[in-house]
């Protein structure tokens, strides 16, 4: 598809951030670009549109920018996947390891319901944690998780395998 090497370009590499030896992959320069931004919502409505998909999950905080558009074109609600101790009410969570020690993840009770049909979304995939966080939170409550979504991926870090036999969709392979 010649949209994608248009999103592939407008997506900054900024070596050393946050640590020393860290590529980041940076997609603000991304949203600079309607088109690029435009195009990169398209080809996931495009995939999802006819789905059957009732319920778009976003990872905090990057999943929170692309999940919207894509839910309110599906015409599926946008269920926030937040960090600890952020949502008000009453939350369901999930640790998961990091490089060093651990975190949580959480959901709000009540904002999906079993038998729903989710996608889960972030701006990219490393190892894959996160991802699978947000995938057991959703399974805990009886949602079935069509397919992961992503912008970028990291090959290299093989996130993908963690995920099961959930299907992983991304744009861009990184280095
Ligand atoms: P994982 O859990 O190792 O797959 O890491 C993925 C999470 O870390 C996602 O929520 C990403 O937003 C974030 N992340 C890791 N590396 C980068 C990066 O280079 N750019 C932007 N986000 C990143």
């Amino acid at each position: 598809d010649p949209r994608i090497s248009r999103i592939a370009s407008a997506i900054r590499v900024i070596p050393d951030f946050p640590k020393p030896g860290i590529l980041f992959q940076d997609i603000t320069t991304l949203l600079l670009d309607t088109k690029a931004f435009r195009d990169t919502i398209d080809l996931f409505v495009e995939r999802y549109k006819d789905k059957n998909i009732s319920v778009v999950a976003g990872v905090e905080a990057r999943g929170f920018i692309f999940g919207p558009p894509i839910a309110l074109a599906i015409g599926a609600k946008f269920v926030p996947m937040r960090k600890p101790n952020k949502l008000p009410g009453e939350v369901i969570s999930e640790e998961y390891s990091l490089e060093y020690g651990t975190d949580k993840m959480e959901m709000h009770v009540g904002a999906v319901k079993a038998g729903e049909r989710a996608l889960v979304i972030d701006d990219l995939i490393a190892t894959g944690g996160t991802l699978c966080a947000a995938i057991k939170l959703l399974e805990r409550v009886g949602v079935e998780v069509v397919e992961c979504a992503c912008v970028i991926e990291l090959p290299e870090l093989k996130g993908r395998d963690r995920l099961g036999d959930r299907p992983l969709f991304v744009l861009v392979n990184a280095a």
